[in-house]
This record gives C-alpha cells, structure tokens and sequence, in this order.
C-alpha cells in the first residue's frame, strides 16, 4: 500500500494505492513523491473507516504540477516543532501548517469585524501619511528615511493627522494600518512593523464615552470572529472568551498598591501588567479590563493627552489590557491651543516643528479623544501565542528584514 495526505486550504485527504491493483509506474510515481509537492489526483472516492473524514480517494491518474524538493528545510506535518527562527526563515513553508493558519484567519476575522463594528456606528475609515517630517511618540523609537534631499521618518502612529481630521470635521474616525518603531529591545510584544487600529471621536462628552466605543467595538468584533470562524471549523474559535461589558475599570493608583508602591507614579512595565493581569484574573475572572487615569507624570512626553481639569496631577489616559498584556491606549486629548503648546514646551518638544498640526487648533477643534490598539497584540492575547512574531506574516525586529 501507498499513502499520501493530499492537503489544500479547506484540509487533507487521503490518498491509497494498493501494489498488484494499481498500474505499477501510477505505484511508482506515487511512491517516490517528495513530500510537499503539488499534485492534481483524480479518482474514486470511498468511505473508509481508517481515513480523517472518513473518506480516502483511490487515484486514476496523478499528475505532478510542482515537485517540491528534498529535503525540506522545515517539516510541515511533523509533530516535532521546529524553534521560531527556523519557521520565520522559511516561513511559506511553515504558514502551511493548519494551525499556523489558524491564526492568520483569526487574525483576518478581527479586521474584518472592527470594520464593520465601526462602520455600524457611523464611523469613517481614513488613511493617514506614513511618511512624516515629525514624529509623534518620542525620538528614540523614530525610523529615518532618506526623503530626496531631506530626512523623513516613518509613522509611529497616526495620532496627529487622526486628531487634524477632527478639526477638519470628520466626527468620527478610524484608521487600520502600519505603524513603525524602532524597538531597541528585543522582547515578545514588541515588532518594528506592527498593525495599529486607530479611532478617534468628535465632541466627546468625556473619557467614558471612548472607553464605551472601544469596550463595545472588541467584544462586538471577538463575538463576529468567533462565528466566523467556528463556521470554519477553526479551532482557535473556541479560545475566543465571551466579553461582559462594562469591563473593570482599575484606577493606576489601585494598580500601583497592587503592586506594592503606592503612589510612585512611576510607568507600567512588562513586569508590572503581568502582575495586575493575574490579581485581575484571580480576583474579577475577566480576560479584559481597563486601568484608568493615568498620573501626569507618566504622561509627561505624551503632549496630546488631557490632564483633568479637576485634578491636573492625573491624565484622562487609560490603556486595555488583556491578560497582563497591554493592548491599547487611549483617552482624552488637549484640545485647547495654549495648553497644547504648553505641553509640548514641558515635553522638551519644539513647538515650530509642529506647526502644521498646531494649525488644527486655531480655527475652532471640538474636545476629542480616541485610542490606539495593536492588532498583532490583540491577536497574540487571543491566540496564547509566547511570541508577537507569530501574530504577523512576515514579522520585522530589530534582526529579521527577511523573508
Ligand atoms: P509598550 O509600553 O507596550 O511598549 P506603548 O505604550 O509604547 O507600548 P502605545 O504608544 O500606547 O504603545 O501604542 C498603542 C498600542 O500599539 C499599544 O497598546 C500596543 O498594543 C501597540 N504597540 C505599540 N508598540 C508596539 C510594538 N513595538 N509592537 C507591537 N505593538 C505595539
Ligand atoms: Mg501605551
């Protein structure tokens, strides 16, 4: 007898030749095919007790379209795992395997249910330079281009034109698309090429009602995946949690007693999040929450966010948090001129090379706000993959340009 499992993208059948039944160059043929190869069989199909599906083909012909070579840098079907540098170097390969597909169909799921869960609430999808004279988030995570004669840098999000096109009028806005930084470190959440989901909203009448927009958009958008692809047969469909709104709001300065230091107002690291995600877990048994009202201090380099006027040793800035893993930020902005400019001056920012997005602000700009997600960190939460790259084609750090 020969075997073979003839896959495509809906799965695998099996293929089985008996020797003495079957033309012996058919046998032949069959018996020295290099796995991987691209064939086109015709034949008899049987129901079969032994076979996946209960079903296995007995082949007329079998045509070889694509001999694949040997030997394969990377096993598809072999139960042991290869490490990740190996897969990302032959990635096409390694993308065969059903459940590294799977996760590309997660992925593929969610864009398309943020999509429409934004378009259901009036919301208009832009597409915003990534080709910029200034960045937004900070110096040192800044990509330079040569720009003809003249230094540019690549966006690390479309936080600045996303808030001009409020004052252009556009109520309600959002944005799915490359985000770049230069990741100086090398840890599994972070990528240099990463997908950011942007929104940003008009005449806000105050954080609650971002924090409403984006809690209501990801459990809308994981409940639309989680049919999409249960009606695949996809089993990452059954990971996806059912979401009960409204999710745990914690404020930072719980957070920080969580933590054991009250009142640092010092930054959330990696560290720290793990730490809230398990208290939350064991505590609220809830994948997602939110820790809200960050201090001014951690805000400092953060020009855009809005201090609350009650209150200005506080942000209106929040992040959502999945498991201990941050998955976006958002909140408030100052949409106030002179305050606006007053926190560029205190963030060691120079006003003038803002000019072009200052001019948003001096002829009439509504309160706003929004929030930036990662949809690679989404995906990575959701998937409980240990490793962002996995969440991504063909990733991009600090060492990988290639393939
Ligand atoms: P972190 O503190 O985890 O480095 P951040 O606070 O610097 O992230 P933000 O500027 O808040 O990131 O960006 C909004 C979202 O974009 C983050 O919550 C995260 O989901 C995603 N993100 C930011 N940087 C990266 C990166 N290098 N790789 C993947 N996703 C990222
Ligand atoms: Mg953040």
């Amino acid at each position: 007898m020969a075997f073979a499992l003839v896959r495509d993208g809906s799965g695998s059948t099996q293929v089985t030749l008996k020797k003495g039944t079957a033309d012996p160059a058919l046998f032949a043929l069959f018996a020295d095919l290099p796995r991987e190869s691209v064939v086109e069989v015709e034949g008899t199909v049987r129901r079969s007790e032994r076979a996946n599906r209960g079903l296995e083909l007995t082949p007329m012909r079998v045509e070889v379209v694509s001999r694949a070579e040997v030997p394969l840098p990377l096993g598809v079907v072999d139960k042991v795992g290869a490490d990740l540098d190996t897969r990302l170097n032959h990635r096409v390969l390694d993308l065969r395997k059903p459940a590294v597909r799977a996760v590309f169909e997660l992925r593929a799921a969610l864009l398309t249910g943020f999509r429409t869960a934004f378009v259901r609430r009036g919301f208009l999808e832009i597409e915003t330079p990534k080709l910029l004279r200034q960045g937004a988030e900070g110096g040192a995570t800044l990509f330079g281009v040569d720009y003809f004669d003249r230094r540019a840098f690549l966006a690390q999000s479309p936080q600045l034109y996303k808030q001009m096109l409020i004052g252009a009028g556009f109520e309600r806005v959002f944005e799915i698309a490359p985000a770049f930084r230069a990741e100086p470190s090398d840890t599994v959440r972070h990528i240099t090429e990463f997908t950011s989901l942007d929104a940003e909203i008009g005449y806000v009448d105050g954080v609650e009602e971002v924090r409403g927009h984006l809690e209501a958009i990801v459990a809308e958008t994981i409940a639309s995946a989680r049919s999409a692809l249960a009606a695949r047969g996809n089993p990452l469909a059954a990971s996806l949690p059912e979401i009960a709104l409204p999710l745990p709001r914690i404020p930072f300065r719980t957070a920080e007693e969580w933590l054991g230091r009250p009142g640092a107002e010092r930054d959330l690291g990696a560290e720290d999040e793990r730490a809230i995600g398990e208290r939350v877990a064991k505590e609220l048994r809830t994948p997602f929450y939110f820790v809200v009202d960050f201090p001014s201090a951690v805000k400092s380099q953060t020009f855009y966010a809005r201090r609350q006027d009650a209150d200005p040793r506080s942000t209106w800035y929040f992040d959502l948090d999945c498991r201990g893993l941050e998955i976006a930020s958002g909140g408030l902005r100052e949409h106030r001129l002179d305050r606006l400019t007053a926190n560029l001056a205190s963030a060691g920012l120079d006003p003038a090379k803002f000019d072009g997005y200052l001019e948003a602000f001096r002829f009439g700009m509504p309160p706003h706000g929004g929030w930036g997600l990662g949809v690679d960190r989404l995906v990575q939460a959701l998937a409980g993959l240990a490793n962002i790259r996995e969440t991504r084609l063909f990733p991009r750090d600090r060492y990988r340009l290639d393939p």
